[in-house]
């Protein structure tokens, strides 16, 4: 057990929690991913949308098309501009970003998703899970 578990900015401005454990870990390669990492993926704790609190702050918000073809809203600091988390469309689950947790070091990734989009100078592991796209009945990574 590692819930509840805290996270938050660069800065200090925005905080949250999370008070059950992650659904999946998951590395992202969808285009989208890579231009709010700036690097070849995110690294995606999706977590229940009701285990999620902002605890400080205020995050901006920008929504955005994924690759998936809905809506997809971004959450960042609008002061030091930390990536913290997207909201998919559903509403059921919130996708925190591994790197903002205070201690990301006891996260397992299962795999990549949106390796379609992948680049080709991106680390992937072949002997974990990979997906073109999303998972088969996943409610919307990104
Ligand atoms: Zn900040
Ligand atoms: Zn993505």
């Amino acid at each position: 057990m590692v819930a509840p578990f805290e996270g938050g900015c660069r800065c200090g401005a925005v905080r949250y929690e999370v008070s059950a454990e992650p659904i999946a870990v998951m590395d992202c390669h969808c285009r989208d991913c890579q231009y709010a990492s700036g690097g070849s993926h995110t690294t995606a704790v999706v977590v229940p949308a009701a285990a999620f609190k902002l605890t400080k702050g205020t995050p901006r918000r920008f929504s955005v098309k994924g690759d998936s073809g809905t809506d997809v809203t971004r959450a960042f600091c609008e002061t030091c501009g930390t990536p913290l988390f997207s909201e998919p469309p559903g509403g059921a689950i919130w996708v925190v970003k591994a790197g903002t947790l205070d201690d990301p070091s006891w996260l397992k990734v299962g795999g990549a998703i949106y390796v379609k989009s992948a680049q080709p100078w991106a680390h992937i592991d072949p002997n974990k899970l990979m997906f073109d796209h999303m998972p088969p009945g996943a409610p919307g990574v990104q």
